[in-house]
């Protein structure tokens, strides 16, 4: 490798880092620019670093906004509150060993458990509301939690602030864009045909100059939010001379926030109406059909909760929770058919089995 090839690769390398963001392991990123048509991306799950996932946003150009949006991380049951780590692993607190405590965007709940926020303030936030709900009765806490899901399930509310979140950024992402070519494909192309040579520091020049517009365009973007904004004036330098930094500087814009993130299904409208349907069963067949789940028992709080909403959102039962098409009895949670005969799944943690229709 010359010294021009490896320069490359760094750059590349601390690009992608820069494109890496620390987020709750339940978190959803949506990604996209306008109105709608916007996808959604999730953290890998699998590495659990200080009780987050990392997520890569997307790291091509054309630059897209990105909105975050949290499903329910903290349930109410009657004797313990259920607090969300992962897709496929919740802890349950007894009321009495809850002890809520923030430190920086981690929120302690009790000697061992901890949970990763978006925000220092939305842990703050989380850390007055369960102290709150802890002195509740089991009906005020019900009540309280319908009330939550009722904010974050707003879908008007959730276009909204993903549309203007796209808006307030679209000079920063238009010059990311120009920066993101000029670094990585012209003065590339230039450095291979001519080498050490005065093009390719004429080339390096406009780079500076892209990096003083982004800088000058972050500071002109955050002028209302510059409260929330860490350190924004060094940012602003870093943006200045750094091209990762300044490739990225809308990032820093989108996601510092502290408003309380929607739930995913929020989304409805943004995504693509077919991924959001997918979405809607999923998040029901988890609420639903909870580990233990029998035909005879009442409806889960938080399934109550998604009910109510899809009732708002016109969908029919059958749209979101479909019958079982197979001839085999079926799990309504994972989908998985058994053979006639076996009535719970256990990679459920026995779910009852939905009999097929005679
Ligand atoms: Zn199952």
């Amino acid at each position: 490798m010359t010294d021009g090839q490896t320069l490359l690769a760094v750059f590349v390398l601390l690009y992608l880092i820069e494109c890496l963001r620390l987020v709750p392991s339940t978190a959803w990123m949506a990604s996209g620019t306008g109105k709608s048509g916007w996808s959604s991306l999730r953290p890998w799950m699998r590495l659990q670093i200080g009780s987050g996932s990392p997520l890569l946003l997307s790291p091509l150009p054309p630059m897209q906004a990105h909105a975050l949006a949290l499903p329910w991380v903290f349930v109410p049951d009657h004797d313990s509150l259920r607090v969300r780590l992962t897709d496929s692993m919740s802890v349950r607190i007894a009321w009495d060993q809850l002890a809520p405590r923030v430190e920086e965007t981690l929120l302690h709940l009790d000697t061992v458990t901890r949970v990763r926020l978006p925000s220092q303030a939305l842990a703050e936030i989380w850390q007055q509301r369960l102290t709150e709900w802890r002195g509740l009765t089991p009906e005020q806490r019900r009540s309280a939690f319908h009330k939550h899901a009722r904010t974050t399930l707003d879908t008007q509310a959730a276009n909204k602030a993903a549309t203007a979140t796209s808006q307030l950024t679209r000079s920063l992402r238009r010059c990311a864009t120009i920066h993101f070519m000029w670094c990585f494909g012209v003065i590339s192309v230039l450095y291979q045909r001519y080498g050490d040579s005065p093009a390719v520091f004429a080339a390096a020049g406009v780079l500076l100059l892209l990096q003083f517009i982004q800088s000058w365009l972050f500071l002109r973007s955050t002028r209302k939010s510059a409260f929330i904004i860490p350190h924004r004036r060094w940012r602003a330098l870093g943006i200045a001379f750094l091209p990762q930094l300044a490739m990225r500087a809308f990032d820093v814009v989108n996601l510092t926030t502290e408003a309380e993130p929607p739930h995913p299904l929020a989304w409805r409208g943004l995504l693509d109406e077919k991924r959001w349907l997918q979405n809607a069963r999923q998040f029901w067949r988890e609420a639903r059909y909870v580990p233990g789940w029998s035909q005879s028992e009442s409806l889960p709080l938080e399934a109550e909760a998604l009910k109510k909403f899809f009732r708002h959102e016109g969908l029919a039962e059958e749209d979101y929770d479909p019958p079982a098409a197979g001839k085999q009895p079926t799990c309504p949670r994972c989908g998985a058919e058994f053979q006639s005969g076996i009535t719970t799944c256990s990679d459920c943690g026995g779910v009852e089995l939905q009999q097929p229709a005679v």
